[in-house]
């Protein structure tokens, strides 16, 4: 279809009654420049929070089924809304949710995955409509049981569905585009204009919150560039693509707080050991983030974790070096994870140079590198400095 485009608005952007009739204004205005709209929204505001607080306030451990009934409520609030406020200025429009819109997922609630869009459906309603509505984050399973994408799934929903509809996809919110480090944090942080999907992905698994990682991914299979803009000012947004056509050495920092970093020290010299040893953190669901093993005479193993994870990682490690002797385990908390990342690391020497200028004054814990990131473990004490130092150095 000609001149269709998906845009996404997130939950500050709905957050009201008075912003929902300004988003109804933004795509009106489009509408009357020719072109035919699939909109996805968020819930408005902290309606997803609120629903998991009062979630937790009937039951320590929700089944993730009827968590998914509840937070799915929070979009079709949303969704409706706008339908309303676009009808009320003459736009023909109509809401669907997930299981109108055959938005068809996997069974695992609370962090289910899109499996199939039937777009059949969509593109006929947009034969007699201007607008469709779509409620983010949600999805159904083949039995009918209602999923939600995990938090943040929205963009993901908005991305799925721009893939199958082959159109251009806009995802609004209240920041207007993507910085090279949170500009609420550092208000000196630049807004780039262009970035790869590569060097988001890792963005946003390294804690900028900025788009669900898997909407991220879902454009780099389909080659769909996403345009990321504020919903509220005309400011240029950022495009998340294939090609960064500037292509700076480094573009981005983001920073992980709460880690943990686990040491074992003076382990027997036995590889299978850090197999079983890794075998386990895994089976227990839990996510290790950057290791370092050091064999001399011993065997030292170094990793993170979160560390609300702390109890459930020590747990795990009790269970496979029961009846081990003289080894050491620490768990020392407290640390921040700062990363760098630039696809053009790829191409150039003496980053680690620069970046280790950078951090000449400042005790690092652990290093580690991928082809387009450096990441360092530093005292939460030692993050602001060590943040600033980098950001200067690489001129973000
Ligand atoms: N409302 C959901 C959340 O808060 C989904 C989203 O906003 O993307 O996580
Ligand atoms: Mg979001």
């Amino acid at each position: 279809m000609k001149n269709l485009i998906v845009q996404k608005y997130g939950g500050s952007s709905v957050a009201d009654s008075i912003k929902l009739k300004k988003v109804a204004e933004k795509v009106s205005g489009r509408i009357k420049k020719n072109f035919k709209l699939v909109v996805v929204v968020s819930a408005m505001g902290k309606t997803t929070d609120n629903l998991i607080k009062l979630s937790k306030e009937v039951s320590n451990n929700p089944v993730p089924r009827e968590l998914d009934m509840l937070l799915t409520t929070g979009e079709q609030v949303s969704a409706s809304l706008l339908a309303i406020a676009l009808n009320d200025i003459g736009i023909k429009s109509k809401s669907l949710n997930a299981f109108q819109a055959e938005i068809l997922t996997t069974g695992d609630f609370n962090q289910a995955r899109i499996k199939n869009l039937k777009i059949k459906k969509i593109r006929n309603l947009l034969k007699e409509f201007d607008a469709l509505i779509i409620t983010g984050f949600q999805g159904i399973t083949e039995e009918g049981e209602i999923t939600t994408l995990g938090r943040g799934g929205s963009d993901t929903s908005a991305v799925a569905l721009a893939a199958a509809l082959g159109a251009k996809c806009e995802i609004y919110s209240d920041v207007a585009g993507i910085y090279s480090t949170d500009p609420r944090l550092h208000p000196a942080a630049k807004k780039l204009k262009y970035i790869t999907y590569d060097e988001m992905l890792e963005m946003s698994s390294l804690g900028a919150k900025v788009l669900h990682s898997r909407s991220v991914e879902i454009a780099k299979k389909y080659g769909i560039t996403i345009y990321c803009g504020s919903t509220f000012s005309d400011e240029e947004g950022s495009f998340v693509m294939k090609k960064n056509i500037e292509q700076p050495v480094v573009s981005g920092l983001s920073v992980m707080d709460n880690q943990t970093q686990v040491t074992l020290s003076n382990l027997p010299l036995d590889f299978t050991l850090v197999h079983q040893i890794f075998e386990k953190v895994a089976k227990e669901g839990l996510n290790v983030d950057m290791i370092s093993i050091i064999s001399n005479s011993g065997l030292n193993i170094s990793f993170t974790v979160i560390e609300d994870k702390k109890t459930h990682v020590s747990k795990a490690l009790s269970q496979i070096l029961k009846g081990m002797k003289g080894f050491n385990i620490d768990y020392s908390s407290g640390y921040s994870k700062i990363s760098i990342v630039g696809i053009g690391m790829k191409s150039s020497s003496g980053v680690a140079s620069q970046y280790f200028m950078a951090l000449k004054d400042i005790p690092v814990k652990l290093v580690t590198t991928s082809e387009i990131k450096i990441s360092c473990l530093v005292e939460e004490k030692y993050k602001d400095k060590a943040v600033k130092s980098l950001i200067s150095t690489f001129e973000l």
